[in-house]
């Protein structure tokens, strides 16, 4: 009997004590205001037990029992709604509440009447043991039962979803503190229902509280120190209290009241100093905690931004565009380890906007082979449809969703995008408008395997940063599409110029031929004698038509050039002997303008041979000494040959009218001509340069000129391959 009464005492001294403990923390605090009911309901139920126990006749007994009945109606109920404050889960259950404590209240009234306790009797030592009337039944099962597991279910699923260590510790003390608490208060029902067990658990129900204020002080009492301090501090005081209760003397009794005033009050005063010393560390604990947190952030976004900008300089380097919009969806995932990414562009009429191309991967697959139809035929229509795709053009914002038919419903059908989201394991999406120059030209839908509210700022602004980027490379690449697309044109108007400059020249060189054989005839006096009048005048249009032909061939040279039908055969060529040939051929030339022509060749190069192709190198000569001669007014024109380490350097040195640096730069192109010439020399076309250039990079040679400026002659030089022995 002793040790019952002594653990109705503890249990009311402990419940009492937290709950001053924590009503005076803050008594504003609805949670603190609960656990003081809580902490009163107990001190209530533990003292009128106390009583109960001590109770001489049965009639009191029957009193203090059905009072401390009433402290253990409330326990639970405080409880229940503790736990949905501590859990955040109170504004589901404001209308359960309610019900609730209007039940409390009929059970209150009701609890002097026999339904609840009928009265008291003989079980087994105690003479004056409650006998349950029907509401007490309902109590036990419904409040004390069921709403207590309910309160350890809502615990336990408030630790599942915390992701917060720290407090998933607290929600585990809680459980664990609650778990005992209610274990060792049931102990009291068993010979409620005549079960021969007693009430030994009943010191655990001190556990409630203590798990209970243990969260309400949070940090700071799970300290190892602290609750050792606690855990001393109390054991003195239930010690004290103990020998209170033994005292048999006024005396005595005095002495040890005076004793526990005393130990309570230091030991409150040890407790809080410990306090303030963890609490203090604890302070700096959080600081570090957050200064490391912000540390992480800043590397997350790190690493965000520089995997942006690989990924930028990756798409970057490509221009085509379907490759780029391909790379830019992949690296959504492959980069950003999201799963899927979708771009869609806005028509040009700005009416419609299609989807063009998504990451492939293996959860598009699954998504695509769901669409009966092929993804681009899914296109959206601005003025219709309102999927978050859309929205995020219109107002140029980007929008989140949990739901994957928030983004593409319609066209594609809700129960479609449902299907898919189940399918692929989609959590949510973000869809990101996409501008250039001002303008919205497209959107970028992300879908993720976290829920939206689990995506930060920062990481949206990444998204944002992507966009822009996409949409320059994007812009980038549709101009490089247009001017390709121009090449292409101009590529095929160019070969049509090619066929006809073929075609017109062989239907020119016939009548030319015709035309210089007749004249060429007629000078020779086979129509007859011509007087010398006529003879002049045939002779014009000989050597005009000598010209044409020089220029149709010079044309048709090119339009093989440009058709790639133009092929050499090369053989060992003696550089010195064509040379002298040319010269000589054009020695009339260079006389009939008084210039001095002179082939100068060392004797070991006379037999310097080259590996070129007879009749084309042999019309490179022709064309640049023929140049020196008709661009040199007075003085001279030297050719020379030399053999080099690796090729044979052919040189014609004028003292003619020179070349700008200007014209330099352009001299070997089609149809150039150094300005001013064309007044002069009317006969040229500016064909032969870039014949000779074409020529010699046939040869593996090449050709270049130099010159002081102008009127300062000029040199050519031409360096064609050696002949290997
Ligand atoms: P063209 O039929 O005009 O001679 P070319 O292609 O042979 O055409 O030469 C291109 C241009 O190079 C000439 O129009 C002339 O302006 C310049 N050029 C070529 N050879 C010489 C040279 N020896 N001295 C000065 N200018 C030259």
């Amino acid at each position: 009997m002793f040790y019952f009464i002594a653990t109705s005492l503890v249990n009311a001294f402990i419940a009492g004590l937290l709950g001053f403990l924590v009503i005076s923390k803050n008594w504003r605090d609805l949670a603190n205001k609960l656990f003081f009911g809580l902490s009163i309901s107990v001190v209530f139920w533990a003292l009128n037990y106390w009583q109960w126990l001590s109770s001489q006749n049965a009639n009191s007994a029957l009193v203090f029992s059905r009072l401390f009945s009433v402290g253990a109606l409330f326990i639970p109920i405080f409880y229940f709604h503790w736990v949905l404050i501590f859990s955040g889960t109170n504004k589901q259950y404001k209308t359960f509440l309610k019900v609730l404590y209007f039940i409390a209240f009929v059970f209150l009234s009701l609890s002097f009447s026999k339904l609840f306790i009928e009265g008291v009797g003989q079980k087994l030592f105690f003479p004056f043991w409650p006998t349950p009337g029907i509401l007490y039944n309902i109590y036990l099962i419904v409040i004390y039962f069921g709403l207590t597991i309910y309160s350890l279910f809502i615990l336990w699923r408030s630790y599942i979803r915390s992701n917060d260590s720290h407090q998933k510790a607290i929600i585990k003390y809680i459980i664990l503190g609650s778990f005992i608490g209610f274990s060792g208060g049931a102990t009291n029902f068993f010979l409620w229902y005549d079960i021969p067990i007693l009430p030994y658990g009943n010191i655990l129900v001190s556990f409630y509280p203590l798990a209970l204020a243990l969260a309400s002080f949070r940090h700071g009492l799970f300290n190892i120190k602290v609750i050792a301090t606690e855990l001393l501090t109390l054991t003195v005081w239930i010690a004290v209290l103990v020998e209170l209760i033994l005292a048999e003397t006024w005396e005595k009794r005095l002495l040890e009241a005076g004793l526990l005033a005393f130990v309570v009050v230091s030991g409150i005063f040890i407790i809080r100093s410990v306090l303030k010393e963890v609490e203090q560390k604890d302070k700096f604990k959080d600081l570090s905690e957050r200064l490391e947190s912000a540390n992480a952030q800043l590397k997350q976004k790190t690493l965000y931004l520089t995997t942006l900008q690989g990924f930028t300089h990756d798409i970057g380097r490509t221009l085509d565009f379907k490759e780029i919009t391909q790379k830019i969806v992949d690296g959504i995932s492959e980069k950003f380890g999201y799963l899927a990414g979708l771009l869609l562009l806005v028509s040009e009429d700005g009416k419609m906007i299609f989807p063009v191309t998504i990451t492939e991967n293996t959860i598009t697959k699954i998504a695509l082979k769901i669409l009966p139809k092929q993804m681009h035929e899914y296109a959206g229509d601005f003025e219709h449809d309102d999927t978050l795709s859309i929205r995020a053009v219109k107002d140029n914002a980007i929008q989140q969703s949990n739901a994957i038919a928030d983004f593409l419903s319609p066209p594609i059908s809700e129960t479609l995008c449902v299907t898919i989201q189940k399918a692929t394991g989609l959590k949510s999406g973000v869809a990101i408008p996409i501008r250039s120059e001002g303008k919205a030209i497209g959107v970028l839908d992300i879908f993720l395997d976290r829920p939206k509210e689990e995506i930060g700022g920062d990481e949206l602004e990444v998204m944002k940063t992507l966009a822009n980027q996409i949409g320059i490379v994007l812009k980038n690449a549709s101009l490089f599409e247009q001017v390709k697309e121009a090449n292409e044109k101009l590529k095929e108007l160019d070969d049509l110029k090619t066929d006809f400059i073929s075609i017109a020249s062989h239907q020119l060189r016939t009548p030319l031929t015709a035309i210089k054989g007749y004249t060429s005839m007629i000078m020779e006096g086979s129509y007859g004698e011509v007087s010398d009048k006529v003879r002049v005048t045939i002779g014009k249009v000989f050597q005009s038509a000598q010209r044409l032909i020089y220029i149709v061939n010079d044309l048709l040279d090119i339009s093989r050039i440009e058709q790639g039908r133009f092929t050499i055969a090369l053989e060992p060529i003696k550089v010195a002997n064509v040379l002298k040939d040319v010269v000589e051929e054009l020695q009339q030339n260079a006389k009939s303008k008084n210039l001095s022509l002179e082939l100068a060749v060392a004797p070991e190069n006379m037999e310097v041979t080259a590996s070129a192709d007879f009749n084309k190198i042999r019309q490179v000569f022709l064309n640049v000494i023929d140049n020196a001669i008709k661009y040199t007014n007075e003085g001279y024109v030297r050719v020379g040959v030399e053999k080099r380490a690796n090729d044979v350097l052919m040189s014609v040195k004028d003292s003619g009218i020179g070349i700008s640096e200007a014209s330099m730069k352009n001299l070997f192109q089609k149809f150039s001509r150094a300005k001013g010439v064309t007044k002069l020399h009317t006969d040229g076309s500016g064909l032969g340069l870039f014949i000779v250039k074409k020529i010699m990079e046939a040869h593996g040679g090449t050709v270049w000129a130099e010159s002081e400026g102008e009127g300062k002659g000029s040199q050519f030089y031409v360096s064609i391959p050696l002949q290997k022995e």
